[in-house]
């Protein structure tokens, strides 16, 4: 703050000479808002077992914006485990056990559009690769909190934000297969809530990773049917596992 008082003090008065503000020592440095270091892992993560592949995704509770179509029972009905992607099938949901608590697109409430769909389980859990790529970034980056973007190839990038902890083996450029845990899901940066925030970019734009790119073979005929509201949601399924 000193510095910054310096600055300003500079800019406005063409100088400091006539304040007796002290010049900053050499070893000064002005505190910064940054990522705590990061703890050692309690994880060995080359013996992490791969991702999960999840045949169904459950909304959280139908309080969430833009969760899309959900079912009687909960579930997204538009959900397959896989988008296709000129980069070959991603993952929708790679997270080790989550509901989904947020979807992709504008929020009314807060007027901002959502660049992501949210992930959430309160009891953590792995975070995966998504597909097969190579790490662009594994760092922490303001309110995205702990955060690891990975480049496909074909245009196709994910993101993946507010990790509780990073694979500390993750390195920009490495490349990285499909389903390897990349971190544990949490709550830093501007979360919230424990949940993992996942963008997907296709060729510089952000797609929503629960719609885009549905195999043809589940482009089955539109539901039709609508329920009245509000309909009470079961839980969704165990998540302390
Ligand atoms: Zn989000």
């Amino acid at each position: 703050m000193r510095r910054l008082a310096f600055v300003v003090c500079a800019l406005a008065l063409g100088g400091c000479a006539v304040t007796n503000t002290s010049y900053p020592s050499p070893t000064y440095s002005a505190p910064v808002a940054q990522a705590p270091p990061p703890p050692p892992s309690a994880y060995n993560y080359a013996a992490v077992a791969r991702a999960p592949l999840h045949s169904e995704l459950f909304a959280c509770n139908r309080g969430g914006s833009n969760l899309g179509e959900i079912g009687l029972r909960g579930e997204a009905t538009r959900y397959t485990p896989y988008m296709d992607t000129p980069a070959g099938p991603v993952l929708r949901n790679p997270t080790e056990a989550a509901c989904m608590s947020s979807g992709f697109g504008w929020r009314n409430m807060s007027s901002r559009q959502h660049n992501g769909i949210d992930l959430a389980n309160p009891s953590g859990g792995f975070i995966y690769a998504a597909g097969a790529g190579r790490i662009v970034t594994a760092d922490w980056r303001g309110g995205y909190g702990n955060f690891v973007e990975i480049d496909h190839g074909r245009g196709v990038q994910t993101r993946y934000a507010h990790m509780a902890e990073l694979n500390p083996d993750l390195r920009p450029g490495a490349h990285i297969q499909e389903g390897v845990a990349i971190g544990r899901m949490g709550m830093t940066g501007n979360a919230t809530g424990v949940h993992l925030h996942y963008e997907v970019l296709v060729d510089g734009l952000l797609v929503d990773p629960l719609h885009y790119g549905i195999p043809p073979h589940y482009q089955t005929t539109p539901v039709t049917q609508t329920f009245p509201d509000p309909i009470t949601l079961p839980p969704p399924p165990d998540l302390q596992q």
